[in-house]
């Protein structure tokens, strides 16, 4: 703990921007505010100070030694050229298996594309089918990136705010009243970045009840955290009726469930004429994902995931260590646990109106997000960034010792507000 500090996060434009040169679709787009904050968090630390990142959606884990092996492996075997713009046919046959195990989904060559990142593949798919007018739904919170990947590629994010009280999760009544006629896709993400809900297989039969009366809404399902789960049973919505795995693109990737975030690796599976167009754009912007990469997804896929229980067994102490904390800051902040992922979505009414030590007013989950970053020295997100109101996004994603660190030091901040 340090003395009472408040950070201010520079979300501004860069200085000297040339407005004149920038498009609009980019002028008008936020930087993510999740990178903001590490790059605060990250100038702290070079200013000496002790931050504690909760910030980051990344697991610490290393990479399991046998999915490193065969990147090495691919190396060594010349394994460096370009491979086809989709994915070699290796990876593709290696996703394919996926679906089928997993997801009970059948797709066929043609329908799975292999992209540097599940983030390619969403970003890619907004790009090949928005048009002016076209509206895509957001259940907020949402990951940071939906809204101003819609508006980059030339949509209309329509945001539905879901409530703490429906644990942050579309009802079927929402989506019905937010379907128009420009309707083009509904993003669904389960399990959830940034509150850890997963629809349940009642709940996502629900939606498609209501999917089914409007064939021309598309859904991109974002599946990402598929395997970080501690209580419930994943289903992927595409595998709920045969109608919605034509209109559906399935995204996942080995980011998070294999901590591979750096080795940028998504795929997804959808309906050809889809995946083709996804294709083209991929063509003539970036090529192949990288084809190291591609060989170690292949032994991530295909490999055993014996690691996996004790990463879920260490995240869950965490979770609870971190849910203990937030029980104990005198109703400063207040969470229910989470089923899945790697975040705890705090709701930090309790801090709001209330004065710092050094005598300022916090009015907003920003002004909690600052003070505890220069008080607390740990670096989480506001709600805002997510479309929710006041929250924190806490990611318990690092080592024991620091969450442990960061939990004391949240506690005494969160007692020394009056
Ligand atoms: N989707 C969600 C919900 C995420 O949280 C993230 C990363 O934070 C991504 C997609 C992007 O993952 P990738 O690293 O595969 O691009």
């Amino acid at each position: 703990m340090t003395e009472t500090a408040r950070v201010t996060l520079d979300m501004s434009k860069p200085k000297g921007m040339n407005k004149r040169m920038l498009a609009a679709r980019i002028a008008n787009a936020k930087p993510s505010p999740t990178a903001a904050i590490s790059d605060e968090a990250r100038r702290l630390r070079e200013s000496g100070r002790n931050i504690i990142n909760l910030g980051e959606g990344e697991l610490d884990f290393p990479t399991p030694p046998h999915i490193c092996d065969a990147a090495i492996g691919a190396i060594n075997a010349g394994e460096t050229k370009y491979t086809a713009v989709a994915g070699t046919k290796e990876l593709k046959k290696a996703i394919r298996q996926k679906f089928q195990r997993d997801n009970d989904l059948i797709y066929s060559e043609d329908e799975i594309i292999v992209t540097a990142g599940a983030k390619q593949a969403i970003f890619n798919a907004f790009l090949a089918t928005l048009e002016e007018h076209d509206e895509v739904i957001i259940p907020a919170p949402y990951w940071v990136s939906y809204p101003d990947m819609v508006s980059i590629a030339g949509g209309k994010p329509i945001i539905i705010t879901c409530d703490e009280i429906a644990d942050f999760k579309l009802k079927p009544a929402q989506l019905e009243a937010s379907i128009t006629a420009n309707t083009k896709w509904l993003v669904l993400n389960s399990p959830s970045n940034p509150t850890g809900a997963m629809y349940s297989q009642s709940e996502l039969i629900a939606l498609v009840e209501v999917l089914d009366r409007h064939p021309n809404v598309h859904i991109i399902a974002d599946d990402i955290y598929e395997n970080i789960v501690y209580d419930g049973q994943f289903t992927s919505i595409a595998s709920i009726s045969p109608d919605l795995r034509h209109r559906t693109l399935t995204v996942n990737g080995v980011s998070k469930c294999y901590s591979m975030t750096g080795w940028r690796v998504g795929y997804a599976g959808g309906p050809a004429w889809l995946i083709r167009a996804i294709e083209t754009l991929q063509t003539q912007s970036t090529s192949n994902a990288s084809s190291i990469s591609q060989a170690a997804t292949i032994a991530a896929l295909n490999g055993d995931m014996e690691f996996a229980a004790d990463w879920m067994a260490r995240l869950q102490t965490r979770r609870d260590r971190l849910l203990t904390a937030i029980s104990a800051t005198n109703g400063i902040l207040s969470a229910k646990p989470p089923n899945s992922a790697f975040y705890i979505f705090a709701n930090c009414a309790g801090a709001i109106g209330k004065r710092t030590p050094d005598g300022s007013m916090i009015e907003t989950d920003i002004d909690m997000a600052s003070y505890l970053l220069g008080t607390a020295e740990t670096a989480v997100i506001a709600g805002t960034a997510f479309g929710l109101s006041p929250y924190l996004r806490i990611a318990y994603a690092v080592d024991d010792a620091l969450l442990e660190t960061a939990c004391d030091n949240i506690i005494t901040a969160c007692k020394s507000l009056t």
